[in-house]
């Protein structure tokens, strides 16, 4: 394994910039963490909850490790508003969406190969090469606009796709996705779909959930989670769709799925399910669309800025993150040094989330809206 010198890099830089330049009013865009607190509804559904924990009658233990059904049929009900039709038992709640993408690798053979597109969220490989397995990647480029689709020459068992992408803003459309879910079909491979940026999306054609391509229930995993819709980045609540449909060498994936999480976990807590629960009411809804609405006016803000200097970027659209090309030919890390020193402001340099993320950079609009706004004055006066 590399060493993961990416976040530890950047806070390195950024102390030392710090240190050297006291009262230097540094803008931190690097790490994708959210900035506004939970909606609330959830903390109004947590505190409740907390409550009920409290008292002898409505005390809960130990409950059966795949969530309750009061939040999956929150799910469930989510997902038939994009025509969706998943059952409850196919939904797992789990602390996360990171966790529930590391875990999954225990049901798939250390022999089976995973294909994982460069650059992005940097989870797929390190989790494919602690287990021991093999990665290949798939090229995303300006070229084919950071979207690739399968080459038919190429074998995968495990394939990634993160839609909105992570780091480049990149949208995949219906029939780009098709493309993805025939070739697993064909090659008996399981796509491991990453959806946790899909309520950034607003174009209407744009899928939100690779359940919307027909076939995908027989070659295709999901993972969502609630830390950037709705601020659960430390609180900690996402949840995993596995089809009953999915079968591999005679066996049911989501058998496995279920062996292994009773196996090692023991599930999220009431508390926090209740609060994830409210994200789909009615006022739930309303908030977490403001807070989204609120990020993207950001995103809005610095692309904006950014048109102003002739820099030429990516995503922002449908996704809380901005790729942008760095300018005169500046490396990933010359452009960090250079907006650190010119604008005090931090991001993350694109060469962090694989090679043919050398040459770009990521901004996010998870900061706050004064910060944003003095962020693009500072990229105005560049
Ligand atoms: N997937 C992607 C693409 C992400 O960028 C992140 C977090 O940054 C996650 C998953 C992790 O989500 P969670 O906080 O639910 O573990």
């Amino acid at each position: 394994m590399k060493d993961s010198y990416l976040f530890l890099n950047i806070a390195k830089k950024t102390n030392e910039y710090q240190k050297r330049n006291p009262g230097a009013p540094i803008i931190k865009m690097g790490i994708g963490d959210v900035t506004l607190p939970l909606p609330e509804a959830c903390v109004k559904a947590m505190k409740k909850a907390c409550d009920e924990m409290g008292d002898k009658e409505t005390f809960r233990g130990y409950r059966s490790d795949e969530g309750y059904e009061f939040l999956r049929n929150a799910i469930k009900d989510y997902y038939k508003e994009k025509n969706v039709s998943i059952k409850i038992d196919e939904i797992y709640i789990s602390d996360g969406a990171k966790s529930d993408i590391g875990n999954i690798l225990d049901i798939f053979s250390e022999d089976c190969i995973a294909m994982v597109p460069d650059p992005v969220y940097p989870v797929y490989v390190d989790t494919n090469i602690m287990s021991g397995r093999k990665v290949i990647f798939a090229d995303a480029n300006e070229y084919n606009g950071f979207t690739p689709v399968p080459d038919r020459n190429v074998k995968a068992d495990i394939i990634y796709i993160c839609s909105p992408n992570n780091p480049t803003g990149a949208v995949y459309n219906k029939e780009q996705l098709k493309a993805w879910v025939d070739y697993a079909n064909e090659q008996d491979a399981v796509i491991l779909f990453d959806a946790a940026y899909e309520a950034f999306i607003s174009d209407e054609k744009l899928p939100h959930s690779i359940f919307e391509i027909e076939g995908a229930n027989t070659c295709a995993i999901e993972f969502c989670s609630f830390s950037k819709t709705a601020g659960f980045t430390g609180t900690r609540c996402g949840y995993t769709v596995v089809p009953d449909a999915l079968v591999r060498d005679g066996r049911s994936i989501r058998e496995l799925w279920v062996r292994r999480q009773s196996t090692k976990y023991n599930g999220n807590p009431y508390i926090i399910q209740r609060g994830a629960e409210a994200v789909f009411s009615a006022e739930g809804r309303a908030q977490v669309k403001a807070n989204i609405d609120y990020y993207k006016q950001n995103t809005a803000i610095l692309g904006k800025a950014l048109n102003e200097k002739g820099i030429t970027y990516f995503g922002g659209e449908n996704s809380p993150y901005i790729w942008l090309k760095c300018p005169d030919n500046m490396s990933s890390w010359e452009f960090f040094d250079f907006l650190l020193t010119k604008c005090n402001i931090v991001g993350t340099p694109g060469s962090g989330f694989g090679k043919n993320g050398e040459g770009y950079f990521r901004l996010t609009g998870f900061g706050s809206l004064e910060n944003t706004l003095v962020a693009a004055e500072r990229i105005k006066a560049m």
